[in-house]
């Protein structure tokens, strides 16, 4: 298997497609990362602040109620709900920034959805005294006021975006907006493994932390591989950060589950790789550009990015990182979906099988795992990546569960 033969590219994804005054500034972040990765000092600081504050190694848990209830495959969870600010979003969001205070930019831009990621982003730059400014939608920030009021007290300032749907995809663009304006002082700290090189790699790489961790674990509880990993797929981040240290492990399989919504034929859902609907529902995923990158892009007939619609605002985005349609081509990672009822359902099973309240996100990881895992065998082994803790959720999950 080939990845990244051409600078930037996966097979035919990926890319920089960007204006040409942001040409430098990628230029001059791909070197400044080239320079951390081979810098012991920066590497050193960054496992010192994974450690010591973001609470890691997370543990590998086995979910042995869940296992038992399933009657299949052993069901382990890589457990990035319990690092600090509950999600795995903070190891890329600590990386970049330490990133930026290399660079001596001391003024950090970031957008945000479901507000995850600014509340990562307010963290760490509360952590290294810089300065952050987070752009988010109106929408999104009147469905997410308690993460708006993290990002706050940690001294950041949310900057609502009105233009478009007023959610991720307009804030990004007033992000991109702002770092054209402002390039000299300021690093754009974006979310997910997208947007032009060096952000794929570089967003991938901060992740990676998720599976080198999991594949030691797994050896020691197991004494060897696991048949397959299991994660949710927004972006992506969350899910090529477990897969990119196995993918030289030829019998491990990997799925990714991104969000069905209502179902593939209703149109409302954010399942960029799932197979047509049996009719026209006016949103259909086809190789795109969107936010500097190509990739699948969810589009209406006429070329628009279409609407996305899921119960998880983190799977909530009509484009998914380049390095996984070069996984799915290749045919060394598989991509599923599940409904919002499916992680709901996901969400209730886990919670009183194990005591654990996934996110929504992670949910449709474990709606998968309940598919899968009753027709495994006892032997085999699944690790799934619980990339979040429920806590933000808490209010949707009420609401969906009275209905
Ligand atoms: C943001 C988020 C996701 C989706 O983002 P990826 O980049 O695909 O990982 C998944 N789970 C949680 C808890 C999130 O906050």
């Amino acid at each position: 298997m080939t990845i990244n033969t051409i600078k930037g590219k996966f097979g035919p994804y990926g890319g920089q497609f960007v204006p040409e005054t942001l040409m430098p500034a990628l230029a001059e972040l791909e070197a400044a990362y080239e320079a951390a990765k081979n810098d012991a000092g920066f590497q050193a600081q960054l496992d010192y602040l994974l450690k010591t504050y973001v609470g890691r190694p997370t543990p590998l848990t086995y979910a042995g109620r869940l296992t038992r209830y399933l009657g299949g495959a052993k069901i382990y969870l890589k457990r990035e709900d319990l690092a600090h600010t509950g999600a795995h979003k903070i190891n890329n969001a600590l990386g970049q920034a330490l990133l930026a205070q290399r660079m001596g930019k001391r003024r950090i831009v970031a957008e945000t959805g479901a507000g995850q990621h600014g509340v990562g982003s307010a963290t760490a730059c509360a952590l290294l005294g810089l300065e952050c400014i987070v752009y988010m939608g109106e929408v999104d920030i009147a469905r997410q006021q308690p993460n708006v009021f993290r990002m706050q007290l940690a001294g950041t300032t949310v900057r609502p975006v009105s233009s478009g749907s007023r959610t991720l995809k307009d804030a990004i663009n007033e992000a991109i907006r702002d770092w054209v304006t402002n390039v000299e002082t300021t690093h754009y700290l974006l979310g997910s493994a997208l947007g032009p090189h060096p952000y794929p790699t570089i967003v991938r790489d901060f992740q990676s932390v998720i599976g080198r961790e999991a594949r030691a674990q797994i050896l020691e509880a197991e004494g060897r591989l696991p048949d397959i990993l299991i994660a949710c797929v927004g972006g992506g981040s969350n899910a090529i950060g477990l897969f990119h240290p196995f993918l030289g492990d030829k019998n491990v399989e990997m799925l990714g589950v991104e969000a069905g919504g209502s179902g593939i034929n209703s149109g409302k859902h954010a399942a960029r790789f799932a197979p047509p609907p049996v009719a026209s529902t006016g949103v259909e995923a086809r190789l795109g550009v969107l936010h500097g990158t190509k990739s699948f892009v969810l589009q209406t007939p006429d070329g628009q990015i279409a609407e996305t619609h899921s119960i998880s605002a983190g799977l909530d985005y009509p484009s998914v990182g380049p390095e996984h349609a070069w996984l799915r081509d290749q045919e060394r990672a598989g991509y599923t979906y599940a409904t919002d009822d499916e992680a709901l359902e996901g969400v209730k099973i886990l919670s009183q099988r194990e005591g654990i309240i996934p996110a929504l996100e992670s949910a449709h990881a474990i709606a998968e795992v309940i598919k899968r895992a009753p027709k495994m065998a006892k032997d085999s082994v699944i690790v799934v990546n619980l990339s979040g803790r429920g806590d933000k959720d808490l209010d949707t999950i009420m609401r969906e569960l009275k209905n």
